[in-house]
């Protein structure tokens, strides 16, 4: 089979020349970084002061992590490097864990970003004959624009939906025979859910593909997806630091998320020790841009959990793979000592047959003790006036997650559209003990 690729002399690079591409990109990135302030102060204090002073890739090792919050202290342009002039765009974070950040964009960070993700498209198998969906919010978020244009270059027929409205979503894709779908994994779930109650089944639709990302979604989430569709659907990472999406994606085979390591160098490190972590370990993705003016960053901790996946794609891309993200390392709940994270409930809800396709997990506190309830729709047709059906599901759910997780929550049940619905990245998690 041959392999679709849009640019095929870096996506299948040799290792040797893609890391000469990448020494050449963070001398670059080294001198934009030079012209704010904030770098400057950052870089003399690790001893580098002209971007000669890099010799190799693994001179980057001595320069500091950047964090979000030094990202929120330079808060709107200390990080801009660049003349105003040249900035063409902003975008801003969701601010999902606080005061969101800014990222600005020349016009040249644009066409960048745009090539990343038309390779993102053309590696699934998508291309210039689809007709493209694409329901995240136009805006800041960087889902939309992103996309967008990525999928525009392509030459793909693009439908700028946004998010939201369902119900125009649903004739959106019936009329235009939308064949490739981008969304939230929680939204795509939402909108099967309400493809029903709109009239329309899965045969009036020319679907094939979703793009599914901008949230934690477990393996079962995503065949979910694809067995309500009858699609394929493909992990999507990126955040608004990294432009958004394109940084990593799956192709055909869905091995794992290729990070397209010309323009951004990949380090996984162990969260609390800041060290590096063995081949194949779970830590903290740590990204530097190799081909941002704007707004370089250089050892950007991203708080994402992940590990690199060992050996080759049958693609035969020479740009490593992420597994599948396990979510922030923010994301973990401690429950009566016990660490807990969303993706281990969401993986357990998703095995079972009977849960439909919205949940809610929220911790409050009873004395001294943490209580974790774990709420989720189920489908109508288990609301049959017989409460015992309904006591051994919830006891059953609730056995499996205490064997996942090793805390029983109290499991409520709830009808098919009850529970609230996001129409960008979902809130899954309520945490309502007091902060200390
Ligand atoms: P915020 O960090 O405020 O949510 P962004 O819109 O920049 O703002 O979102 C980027 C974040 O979304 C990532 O750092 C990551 O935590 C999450 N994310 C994006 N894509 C995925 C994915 N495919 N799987 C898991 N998490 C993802
Ligand atoms: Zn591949």
């Amino acid at each position: 089979m041959k392999v679709p690729a849009w640019n095929p002399a870096v996506e299948f690079m040799a290792r040797e020349a893609l890391e000469r591409v990448q020494l050449a990109g963070l001398r670059q990135t080294v001198a934009w970084a030079l012209r704010t302030p904030f770098y400057r102060r950052r870089l003399a204090e690790a001893g580098v002061r002209h971007p000669e002073d890099i010799s190799a890739l693994r001179d980057l090792r001595h320069i500091p992590y950047t964090t979000k919050d030094d990202l929120r202290a330079a808060y709107p342009d200390g990080l801009l490097a660049v003349d105003r002039e040249q900035v063409v765009r902003l975008h801003t974070s969701s601010g999902t864990t606080g005061m969101p950040t800014v990222i600005y964009h020349s016009r040249q960070d644009l066409d960048g970003w745009t090539e990343l993700v038309a390779r993102c498209i053309v590696a699934t198998g998508a291309g210039s004959r689809d007709v493209f969906q694409n329901m995240t919010n136009y805006g800041l978020f960087t889902g939309g624009l992103g996309l967008h244009y990525g999928a525009e270059r392509v030459g793909m027929l693009v439908i700028p939906a946004s998010s939201g409205n369902t119900s125009r979503q649903v004739q959106l894709m019936k009329n235009f025979q939308t064949t490739v779908l981008h969304a939230t994994p929680s939204y795509l779930l939402h909108l099967h859910a309400a493809l029903a109650s709109e009239g329309v089944d899965r045969e009036q639709l020319a679907l094939r593909k979703a793009f599914i990302g901008a949230e934690p979604h477990s393996e079962e989430t995503r065949r979910k997806i694809e067995q309500l569709f009858g699609i394929d659907a493909y992990n999507s990472y990126g955040l608004s630091e990294m432009n958004g999406p394109g940084v990593a994606f799956e192709c055909q085979y869905k091995t794992g998320l290729h990070l397209w390591e010309d323009a951004y160098v990949l380090e996984v490190i162990d969260p609390r020790s800041l060290q590096p972590c063995a081949e194949g370990e779970t830590g903290e993705i740590v990204l530097t841009t190799l081909q941002r003016q704007a707004t370089p960053l250089l050892r950007y901790r991203t708080r994402d959990l992940s590990h690199l996946v060992s050996g080759h794609c049958p693609c035969g891309r020479s740009h490593r793979r992420l597994a599948r993200l396990t979510g922030r390392s923010d994301d973990m709940l401690i429950i009566n000592g016990v660490n807990v994270f969303p993706s281990q409930i969401e993986d357990v809800l998703m095995k079972t047959p009977e849960v439909g396709t919205n949940y809610l997990i929220q911790i409050d506190k009873r004395g001294s003790l943490d209580r974790l309830a774990v709420k989720t729709e189920i489908y109508a047709k288990l609301f049959t006036g017989d409460p015992r059906t309904l006591d051994d599901l919830r006891e059953r759910i609730a056995e499996q997650l205490r064997a996942a997780i090793l805390v029983k929550p109290a499991v409520e049940l709830h009808e098919p559209g009850s529970l609230p619905v996001s129409e960008g990245k979902a809130r899954r998690v309520i945490d309502l003990r007091p902060a200390f």
